[in-house]
């Protein structure tokens, strides 16, 4: 890239940060200690909360609480409206061609065991699941499961010396014995942005099923689930600047019908008599119990949010600290970037030769940074790579270069520990 280029992206990148630090009011209660700067490096474990989604959740609290799809009442129908309106505003984030498609969950977990558990009964013995050798724990064990209880056997997809999927090995794997394909869009751990179009593609010309897990994905780029072609794709809100406790099951329509309602209760059915369960239409049928109505108006205040700044502008400034992060890294003695993938969002994980991982991350959290430490809910991909944790830095919109300058001096100040 030219050198004007550069100060273009890099100015665009930390006026984008100025912008968004302002609206997030818990970069000024920082530890209760204004004078004191913390850089938050957490981004992929739960993104920090902008203003609008707080006002969107609390103007929902003081004025329109009332419960979702039950109630003919004026209340009732208030927030059947909004809730169906977040569906909506969901489902054209995505790219989703209609919002029936999307249903609410908990999460990221709640979906994926949402859809493993509802493929229970439709895979038989001597199918195969696969998924990759760097899926998040809610990305393997509901499939470990499902293998298990159906007699279907689970595969693993190997990763290359640079932490990327081996695409021989998929090419080799993904065939006519195949019935699930699940995996990651980014790993939470190396930051690797799998090519899902090119596996859903292979996927899809086996007559397998495929699964996304967008949950580090889809705050950090555009994700167009229509284009990509996927059967189904799952996020949490927590992680797009939205409340904890709601994330989205997206499924094509014939792949949703496949799933069997693994919750039973209020609100996915028409009718019960003695002899029978009318299930409702979807995508009710998928969402047993009172609806999480204030966090899916959160969550879509989170999305009008994002598209304010520009998916396109949010990747652009990710991945120019990115840049920036690893170039600064080469300054700290013993740092050790734990594989390099080509293609690569805003997760970095790292050592630093001779300090014990935990040891780090209570250095850096004493220097007012704060990473995560650990194996990252990705117990076989960390061993895999012969580490029992790693230390993790990850960017959000409001993550600027003070940050990673921050993280860069205490990380010197963390060799003098070395041993
Ligand atoms: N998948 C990936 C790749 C993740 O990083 C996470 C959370 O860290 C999850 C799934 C699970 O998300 P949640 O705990 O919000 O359900």
């Amino acid at each position: 890239r030219s050198a004007a280029v550069e100060a273009s992206t890099m100015s665009e990148s930390a006026s984008l940060a100025a912008r968004v630090r302002e609206q997030i009011p818990a970069l000024r209660h920082e530890g209760g200690e204004a004078a004191r700067r913390w850089a938050y490096l957490d981004s992929a474990a739960t993104t920090l909360t902008p203003q609008p989604v707080i006002d969107a959740l609390s103007d929902f609290y003081a004025t329109e609480t009332g419960s979702a799809g039950r109630g003919g009442h004026w209340r009732a129908r208030r927030s059947t409206g909004r809730y169906e309106a977040a569906r909506e505003r969901v489902a054209a984030f995505l790219g989703a061609e209609t919002s029936a498609s999307v249903v609410f969950t908990r999460g990221a977990t709640h979906a994926l065991n949402l859809i493993a558990g509802g493929l229970r009964g439709a895979l038989r013995e001597g199918d195969e699941v696969v998924v990759s050798a760097m899926e998040h724990h809610a990305n393997l064990l509901p499939w470990r499961a499902l293998a298990e209880a159906s007699g279907a056997r689970l595969r693993v997809l190997p990763l290359n010396e640079r932490g990327e999927l081996d695409m021989d090995a998929a090419e080799a794997m993904i065939g006519a014995r195949t019935a699930v394909v699940a995996l990651t869009h980014v790993s939470n751990v190396l930051g690797t942005v799998n090519p899902v179009d090119e596996l859903v593609a292979m996927a899809r010309q086996h007559g397998a099923l495929s699964v996304i897990d967008g949950s580090q994905s889809v705050a950090h780029r555009a994700v167009d689930v229509t284009t990509l072609g996927c059967d189904f794709f799952v996020c949490s809100a927590h992680k797009m600047y939205g409340p904890t406790g709601v994330g989205v099951l997206y499924g094509r329509p014939e792949a949703l019908e496949r799933l069997r309602p693994v919750e039973l209760g209020g609100g996915m059915m028409t009718s019960v008599t003695e002899e029978e369960v009318v299930f409702a239409e979807l995508p009710n049928r998928l969402e047993a119990g009172t609806p999480p109505v204030a966090q899916a108006v959160g969550l879509a205040a989170a999305i009008a949010w994002m598209e304010g700044f520009g998916m396109e502008a949010l990747q652009r400034h990710e991945e120019e600290l990115t840049a920036y992060a690893l170039g600064r890294f080469e300054a700290v003695e013993g740092l050790e970037v734990v594989r390099r993938p080509r293609q690569r969002s805003a997760v970095i994980a790292f050592g630093l030769r001779g300090v014990d991982a935990y040891d780090l991350g209570e250095l850096l959290d004493a220097q007012n940074v704060a990473v995560r430490v650990g194996s990252h809910c990705a117990h076989p991909l960390v061993r895999a790579l012969g580490l029992c944790a790693t230390a993790r830095a990850s960017f959000g919109a409001y993550t600027d270069r003070d940050d990673v300058d921050a993280l860069i001096e205490a990380l010197m100040q963390a060799t003098h520990f070395s041993r």
